[in-house]
């Protein structure tokens, strides 16, 4: 008979810790109180689960302790991710670098997932709550669930963040962690949308276009990135807002001001947009402002671009002054709006924050508090990029904890 393994959460890396520890042997028991285990993998990647990216660099993650989570993950990679998978049927495919189930359903990667659960007899227990903490007791754990007790040699605490709790992970896990002494970083939302204050983003709600996210606080840019911004009736979505997403949530939490400053011309320099513009109104001296901007710009955002440069709609391009080609310039070049907020946990995808990295050992995902002990995923104070790496760092973590769990 193998170590009894407990598994606390189902979900991406509790699922692979679970298989890890039972492919050492060990006798291994899921607790997830969803009515099923993944749910949070299903709404991945838009339902297609970006399940890793091949690019992968120190730069993709956040961490309190730098150097984590390439610890963890030059231990298990990519590489180590596609095999684990290709083993258990998955064919994948890359876009750009993106990996993807090669049929684009997650419930594919969730049901391969399932089988294995089943091939190796691991016992699930669904619609299952942990009823009082988790404790050791005489050098083994006890669970106390809705369903009995639970005796185990070792305990994964897989249970992960606080991010879109109606898929399961709604904090809780942090108190399981807490009550065993570990250190909790508070979680805030990131890759999550940002409100901004200006009566405008009405007007702009619904326009999707390429731009640069600059985030800056007070005079000092947080972070940026470009590609496509969505505009919405409260701010700003889309991928680039939520990579610097994690910098606002921060900042904000801490009283500090955060402004964004998007540029809707990042491919083109300040001179040469004005170049563009002067060569433009010298070519239609004619044309009406309110048209000025179409075809450059979606309908509306050019609209409010040229309002908000305090430029009248029905002047003509020819008459108008310097100093309005320069406002306008600067609402295309740095269009600034007030960071006020993110969005709630309920749509942000991950937290930053989690337990303290500097209490487990990133070679084996254990405890430096409680032998016998492991925590995995999201859990954790580490945050990925957007991009397959909030998954990949999910894997890693289980497949680590698991092995080093199930292991005699
Ligand atoms: C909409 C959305 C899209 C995303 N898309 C991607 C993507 O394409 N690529 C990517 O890399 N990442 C993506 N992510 C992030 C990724 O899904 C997570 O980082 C990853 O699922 C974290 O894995 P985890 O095992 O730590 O936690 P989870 O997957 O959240 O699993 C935790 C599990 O524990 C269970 N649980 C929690 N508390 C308890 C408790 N007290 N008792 C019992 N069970 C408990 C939960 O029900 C859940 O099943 C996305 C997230 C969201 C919300």
């Amino acid at each position: 008979m193998g170590k009894r393994v407990t598994v606390v959460g189902g979900g991406a890396s509790g699922l692979v810790a679970a298989i890890a520890a039972a492919r050492q042997g060990a006798e291994v028991t899921i607790i997830e109180h969803k009515s099923c285990v993944g749910k949070k993998l299903l709404s991945t990647g838009n339902g297609r689960c970006n399940l890793t990216n091949l690019s992968l660099t120190k730069e993709c993650y956040h961490c309190s302790q730098q150097g984590f989570p390439m610890k963890v993950l030059n231990r298990f990679g990519v590489e180590d991710t596609l095999a684990f998978f290709g083993e258990l049927g998955l064919m994948t495919k890359s876009k750009n670098g993106y990996v993807y189930p090669n049929s684009e359903q997650a419930a594919a990667v969730l049901d391969l997932l399932n089988l294995e659960l089943e091939r190796r007899h691991i016992r699930v227990l669904l619609n299952c709550e942990i009823e009082q903490p988790l404790q050791k007791v005489r050098g083994r754990f006890l669970a106390r669930t809705s369903q009995g007790n639970i005796s185990s040699d070792v305990l994964i605490l897989a249970a992960g963040s606080q991010a879109a709790p109606v898929t399961g992970s709604d904090g809780s896990g942090y108190q399981l962690a807490r009550n065993f002494g570990h250190r909790i970083f508070p979680p805030l939302p990131a890759l999550v949308q940002l409100r901004c204050s200006g009566k405008y983003f009405k007007q702009l709600a619904g326009v999707r276009c390429e731009a640069r996210v600059a985030l800056y606080g007070k005079e000092r840019l947080l972070a940026s990135d470009t590609g496509e911004v969505q505009l919405t009736d409260y701010g700003i979505s889309g991928i680039p807002t939520f990579q610097v997403s994690r910098f606002a949530s921060r900042s904000l939490s801490e009283g500090k001001d955060v402004r964004a400053v998007l540029d809707f011309m990042p491919a083109m320099s300040r001179t040469d947009v004005k170049l563009f513009l002067k060569h433009k109104a010298e070519l239609l001296p004619d044309m009406k402002c309110r048209d000025f901007l179409t075809g450059i710009f979606h309908k509306k955002l050019a609209l409010v671009l040229i309002k908000l440069a305090g430029i009248p709609t029905e002047q003509p391009a020819g008459r108008v002054t310097d100093t309005s080609w320069e406002q306008l310039l600067n609402r295309i070049k740095s269009f600034e709006a007030t960071v006020t907020a993110t969005n709630s946990f309920d749509q942000a995808q991950v937290c930053c924050g989690g337990a303290d990295t500097r209490e487990v050992v990133p070679e084996t995902l254990e405890s430096r508090l409680v032998p016998g002990l492991y925590l995995a995923g999201e859990l954790l104070d580490v945050d990925g990029c957007c991009g397959g790496y909030n998954l990949q760092w999910a894997w890693s973590t289980g497949y680590l904890a698991g092995m080093d769990a199930g292991s005699e």
